[in-house]
């Protein structure tokens, strides 16, 4: 019998959330790891993170120069990586202090900044190496991930899930929140994958899966003032998890910038 197509999943400045939707999978993983070997995938035991593999998942942005060094031998010994969630796709949640002196803040928490050995400013993976496929979500979907697995063992190129939430929400038959409810619902411009599960609960979309394609944040901006957000709050909702996101980051200075003036 070949060998079996070599798997890795690492992680860098992340939670470890998308990693365990990963481990998630259930038995779908247990038939996956019949089909590849997971040569490095530490939260799930397998260690040897200088491994080549065919296909390394990376989890989680580039947030201290040991994480810059430490990709660039990902890249090197993998065929194609893919990265997992936002943190490794947009820099996720830390990126938010890519709009502070970072240095200031670590001098404000604790009591020994010195110990502390971070860049100033946290950068997704594509930032630092080529990236073959981007994965989104906080965390990222165990369907998206398996997948793309699949596509990626079967030579098939990955589809990547373009659509608003709006859109997704139409399909399952959901009432609108925002249509309904007057919710700062953030679906309209952000990318499908979730299957529009806050919306289908009752609840606003709060734009984990990133920015669509072509989306609308202007729009999107003047009807959350509508509904009564001051700028500074629209930019905190563009802000939140995908803030770093050139299209998020862009909405939130213009409505920053509202408030500034
Ligand atoms: S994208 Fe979200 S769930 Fe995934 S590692 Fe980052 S913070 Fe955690
Ligand atoms: S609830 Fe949000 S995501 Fe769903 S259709 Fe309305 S605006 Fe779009």
């Amino acid at each position: 019998m070949p060998d079996k197509p070599r798997v890795a999943v690492h992680k860098f400045s992340s939670c470890d959330g998308c990693q365990l939707a990963f481990l998630n999978l259930g038995e779908a993983l247990l038939e996956v790891a019949q089909l590849v070997d997971f040569v490095h995938f530490a939260e799930a035991g397998a260690v040897d993170p200088d491994a080549t593999v065919d296909i390394a998942f990376v989890e989680g942005g580039i947030s201290t120069s040991d994480e810059a060094a430490r990709i660039m031998r990902v890249r090197e010994r993998s065929r194609w990586l893919v990265t997992i969630g936002a943190c490794a796709t947009a820099g996720g949640i830390q990126a938010l202090r890519n709009m502070h002196d970072a240095k200031a803040w670590v001098a404000g928490v604790y009591a020994h900044p010195e110990y502390v050995s971070t860049l100033d400013r946290v950068t997704p993976i594509a930032a630092a190496v080529p990236v073959d496929l981007e994965l989104w979500g906080c965390p990222v979907n165990g369907r998206q991930v398996l997948a793309a697995l699949r596509s990626l063992l079967y030579g098939v190129a990955p589809v990547q899930e373009q659509d608003k939430v709006c859109l997704e929400c139409k399909r399952r038959g959901s009432v609108c929140v925002m249509v309904t409810r007057g919710a700062p619902c953030m679906g309209p411009v952000t990318r499908t994958g979730c299957g529009a599960i806050c919306p289908a609960f009752g609840r606003d979309c709060y734009a984990c899966y990133g920015p669509a394609e072509n989306s609308n944040t202007a729009s999107l901006s003047r009807r959350l003032e509508g509904l009564g957000l001051a700028p500074d709050a629209v930019a905190a909702r563009f802000r939140f998890i995908n803030g770093a996101a050139p299209a998020f980051d862009a909405a939130a200075r213009a409505a920053s910038e509202k408030t500034d003036g």
